[in-house]
């Protein structure tokens, strides 16, 4: 018999409602609220549900919650389409709950008609002082006992907009004694005389999330709702509308938010940082955002790696940042070309080397991919090495270069420092070395052992380029859980700029859609911004975890 790989505990109801044949086939939704850009959070999420379908030959939608019309824009609506089809996942049908609000509004009629909601005239603080406490019991409105006709003729005159905002609301009818706070007579629709960005002016009342929610996956046959630990206390409301409703009994099922750490996952802070200017975008590379991270470098398969080896919990954790790191640098480590740029270019002069000769090497693109073939790369006489890669005064385990101390170049040849030059402040200003001429790499015959292994840029072919390494946005582990702004946290070196690396030639010819290693200096890609004249890349990670050295 088959062995089963561990399942998680949706999962499993998910295999036993298929094994009872209480469904043929399932169907999950991923409902976003079109008010921001998706974020790692969400990535979660979308795993789960699209991954759900996928295991179980079932069928995913997408659906936008759209209910507040004042916080939600058609340009959130394109860049979720986005984030989720980049992540690798498509959906079977697109759909949005602004395109039930006839649907809603017609259960909410038989609600009245059933006598089970209420148009209250209540003030927001009437109905909040009446809803008693966690402790008490709450009590009725004054209103609760209007007449069904009249109900009727109240709701559509609300719907006709002959109310202004925050005059009335329809509520359900439930018990305002009720233990779960969420059953005492919630509030279902609200008015709101606002464009919505879809349905523009055709309504001035609005449902409710509860009142949405559970409705719109009922429409959609969902089988399997699957959303965060939260909504735990809105089951009991979910399933009450649906069984007085007597539509499609979806069901509910709650899993932990994904938190990672020196991220926030909320959107409303995360616009914060957008709007305050602490980023320059939603898609800023130090965002927790699914475009922040694309920009930034990460793969669509290291973010689905990540959330796969985290898994469904039932309780909320903050998972370590560095493991999203491990999972890039595990996919960046088969994938990347490797190329050389040096981030902070001292000159090296190779003092035996013919000034007007230029050889061309041959180097690997990627030695862990067979089929990944070579690249030609100039060599000279002056090459730029980085600045820290030449110590005045070496100590005694250094084994890079310094008066007397030998090398490899990587992909040429071995060389030996000379001597150097030192400007009237003592910074370096060029070294000077000469090479060994046998022992070009893979032809070195000589037996001859070097401890150091540096890159470097050929002087007479290099480009310029703009570079971006990043650190934590934040300064603490936990932002979202801090006392007071989230501002009051943020790290204000997040950003290190380079404005003159020197790259190797074949990186002028770098893509969009390439993946880099800069031989020691971490992995990289070009940024969003950049073009020909002004080539820019990103930082995605080092090569190394030295976050946890640092601390
Ligand atoms: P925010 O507070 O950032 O606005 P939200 O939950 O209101 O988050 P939605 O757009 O409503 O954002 O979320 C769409 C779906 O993604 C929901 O099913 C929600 O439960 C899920 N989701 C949001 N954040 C996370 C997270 N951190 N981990 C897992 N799932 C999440
Ligand atoms: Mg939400």
């Amino acid at each position: 018999m088959e062995e089963h790989k561990s399942i998680n505990f949706i999962e499993e109801i998910v295999e036993q409602d298929l094994k009872d044949g209480k469904y043929k086939s399932i169907i999950t939704r991923f409902p976003p609220e079109p008010n921001g850009f998706l974020h790692i959070g969400h990535a979660k999420s979308i795993c789960f549900n699209f991954g759900l379908a996928i295991k179980y030959n079932g069928k995913c939608n997408l659906r936008f919650d759209d209910t507040n019309p004042e916080t939600e824009k058609t340009d959130y609506v394109n860049s979720i389409k986005t984030d989720i089809q980049w992540l690798g996942f498509n959906w079977d049908a697109e759909y949005y709950a602004s395109d039930y609000f006839d649907q809603l509004y017609n259960f909410a009629i038989k609600l009245i008609e059933k006598d089970l909601a209420y148009v209250d005239d209540s003030t927001s603080e009437e109905i909040a002082n009446l809803k008693g406490t966690p402790t008490s019991v709450g009590s009725d409105s004054p209103f609760r006992n209007r007449a069904i006709a009249e109900n009727l003729e109240l709701f559509k005159d609300m719907k006709a907009g002959k109310y202004p905002d925050g005059s009335k609301v329809l509520r359900a009818k439930i018990d305002m004694k009720h233990h779960n706070m969420l059953m005492r007579d919630p509030i279902i629709y609200r008015i709101k005389h606002a464009h919505h960005h879809r349905t523009e002016n055709k309504w001035c009342i609005y449902p409710m999330y509860d009142f949405a929610h559970g409705q719109s996956d009922s429409i959609e046959q969902i089988t399997h709702s699957i959303c965060t630990l939260e909504f735990v206390p809105h089951r009991e409301l979910y399933d009450w509308f649906i069984q007085q409703l007597d539509i499609f009994p979806s069901k509910q099922y709650e899993f932990a938010r994904g938190n990672m750490s020196y991220a926030i996952t909320s959107k409303r802070n995360l616009l914060k940082l957008v709007n305050e200017k602490v980023v320059s975008g939603w898609d800023d590379p130090r965002m927790p955002t699914i475009s922040g991270l694309r920009r930034r470098g990460f793969t669509p398969q290291s973010i689905r790696l990540f959330w796969e080896k985290v898994g469904i919990q039932k309780r909320e954790n903050l998972i370590d940042v560095g493991l999203l790191e491990f999972c890039v640098r595990e996919e960046l480590n088969k994938i990347s070309l490797r190329r050389m740029a040096v981030l902070d270019p001292i000159k090296l002069v190779i003092t035996n080397y013919p000034a007007d000769k230029t050889e061309n090497l041959s180097a690997e693109n990627n030695p862990e991919d067979e089929n990944g073939g070579h690249r030609s790369l100039a060599f000279g006489k002056e090459l730029w090495i980085e600045r820290d890669d030449f110590m005045e005064n070496p100590s005694p385990k250094y084994f890079r270069l310094g008066v007397g101390l030998s090398v490899r170049l990587k992909h040429a040849y071995i060389i030996t420092c000379t001597n150097f030059d030192k400007d009237e402040n003592g910074n370096i200003t060029a070294v000077y070395c000469t090479y060994n001429p046998d022992t070009k790499s893979g032809q070195d015959q000589t037996g001859i052992k070097v401890k150091g292994t540096i890159h470097w840029v050929d002087v007479k072919t290099a480009n310029t380029a703009e570079v971006h390494l990043y650190d934590r946005l934040f300064t603490v582990e936990n932002p979202g859980m801090e006392e007071g702004d989230i501002l009051e946290y943020i790290n204000n070196d997040s950003l290190k700029i380079i404005k003159n690396a020197m790259i190797e030639p074949s990186l002028s010819e770098a893509r969009k859609e390439d993946y880099f290693q800069f031989v020691r200096m971490g992995y990289f890609c070009l940024d969003t911004e950049s073009s020909a004249d002004k080539i820019k890349f990103n930082r995605t990670v080092t090569l190394k975890d030295n976050w946890a050295k640092k601390k």
